[in-house]
């Protein structure tokens, strides 16, 4: 059973049945699931939560599912979180960053929550098929959970998306196409297939139930942290179900009385080269306008529109939080110093959130002292990495001076 009540239009705050399958609400708007947080809260303690071992389903009355051989698992974990002390000196940092590494989960990403969560409620309303457009971490999250829950997958992604996770996808059982555009273009796609294959489009904050499979990041980073909310986190963002799922988790666990009213300082980091989260936010605009032109090795956050722009924005300023563009040169050096100088293998998107952490430090809208906590969303090991490596020819007599 779940504790879902209804979902409402995040607009108009139009109420719809649960119970149904939905794309986005009549407002052309994303859907959000609501529960009842205080027959939730009689039901389930702190305590009784601490015992349980299991990766994300350990949160399962937060979640919509109504069955349990509905909830598809491929052995989700509860990610570490990880100190960067030898960097935090080397900047002259007093306070703390706390890295959160999504990389373990099942295909290397935290798109493994989200799309979990869509498989498992799209297995749960009888779906076949489902499509999604990505730029990589998505497709290969959603063509391992369809395959696992027997459902179709198609994947659309841009063609210069990365080897790797075009095979990846395919190789646990998608159908995968390449689009000579941006990944806007594969969505316009997927959403005309709709009603001429049939499928489900699980693109981002098109349905509801990605958003609910992130929003365990939320409750997560905060029995992490004993139930203490850090004074800001920092989301390498693109299409925002992040922000606006650990936002959601605050906002039900404070309801639920597991957590008081305080609030982290929401930040947004985007790539200089495709940024329209951050205009929107210095221009003070309720809605991004789309970003031309855009460009970014940091595949994840190279999304041009997002359809939650505005839930992102009302977010940030909620949260008296901001949002800081990196340029790209900036994350890579970070990404590349990250991993020299803590061997920790941030995927570029989380080097840009760090490279947003010491920005906002230097500039002093992150107060010296303060404890932050930021994602790292994938592994690092799917991107080009360039690297000196030395060769050794066995054959002939071994220079050991090249050793030293
Ligand atoms: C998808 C993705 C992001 C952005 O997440 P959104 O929820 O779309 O904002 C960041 N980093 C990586 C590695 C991703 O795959």
């Amino acid at each position: 059973m779940s504790f879902v009540t209804h979902l409402e239009c995040s607009e108009t705050g139009k109420k719809y049945e649960a119970g149904k399958l939905y794309n986005l609400s009549e407002a052309g708007k994303p859907l959000l699931v609501r529960y009842d947080l205080k027959a939730l809260a009689k039901t389930l303690s702190k305590e009784e939560l601490a015992s349980r071992h299991y990766g994300l389903w350990r949160y399962r009355e937060f979640l919509p599912v109504e069955k349990d051989e509905n909830c598809i698992t491929l052995g989700e974990v509860i990610s570490p979180i990880i100190r960067v002390p030898r960097i935090l000196k080397k900047i002259g940092a007093s306070g703390e960053l706390i890295v959160k590494d999504e990389s373990r989960q099942p295909t290397s990403s935290f798109k493994a929550r989200g799309l979990g969560l869509a498989v498992s409620m799209a297995k749960e309303f009888g779906v076949k098929h489902v499509a999604i457009p990505t730029n990589g971490n998505a497709g290969g999250a959603l063509a391992a959970y369809a395959t696992r829950a027997g459902l179709k997958a198609t994947v659309l992604c841009p063609d210069d998306t990365p080897e790797v996770n075009v095979n990846e996808a395919a190789f646990v059982g998608a159908h995968v196409f390449r689009v000579n555009g941006y990944i806007n273009h594969c969505g316009e796609i997927v959403a005309e297939g709709r009603d001429k294959v049939g499928w489900f489009d699980v693109s981002t904050m098109k349905e509801p139930y990605r958003v609910e499979g992130k929003k365990t990041l939320g409750i997560e980073l905060a029995e992490q942290l004993g139930w203490e909310l850090p004074d800001a986190i920092i989301f390498p963002t693109g299409g925002g179900t992040m922000p606006i799922g650990v936002w959601k988790a605050f906002d039900e666990l404070e309801e639920m009385g597991w957590i008081g009213p305080k609030r982290p300082k929401m930040i947004v980091a985007q790539a200089a080269g495709c940024a329209p989260i951050v205009e929107a936010w210095k221009e003070g605009a309720e809605k991004a306008r789309k970003w031309e032109e855009a460009h970014t090795k940091a595949a994840g956050i190279r999304v041009p529109a997002a359809i939650a722009d505005f839930l992102i924005l009302r977010t940030i300023r909620a949260s008296g939080g901001f949002a800081l563009a990196i340029p790209e040169e900036e994350i890579f050096d970070t990404w590349r110093e990250v991993a020299r100088e803590e061997g920790l293998l941030l995927c570029p998107e989380g080097a840009a959130a760090f490279a947003a952490y010491k920005t906002a430090l230097r500039d002093g809208r992150i107060a010296p002292g303060s404890r932050v906590m930021m994602f790292s969303c994938a592994t690092g090991l799917k991107y080009p990495m360039e690297a000196k490596t030395g060769y050794i020819d066995r054959t002939k007599p071994i220079d050991y001076s090249v050793f030293g």
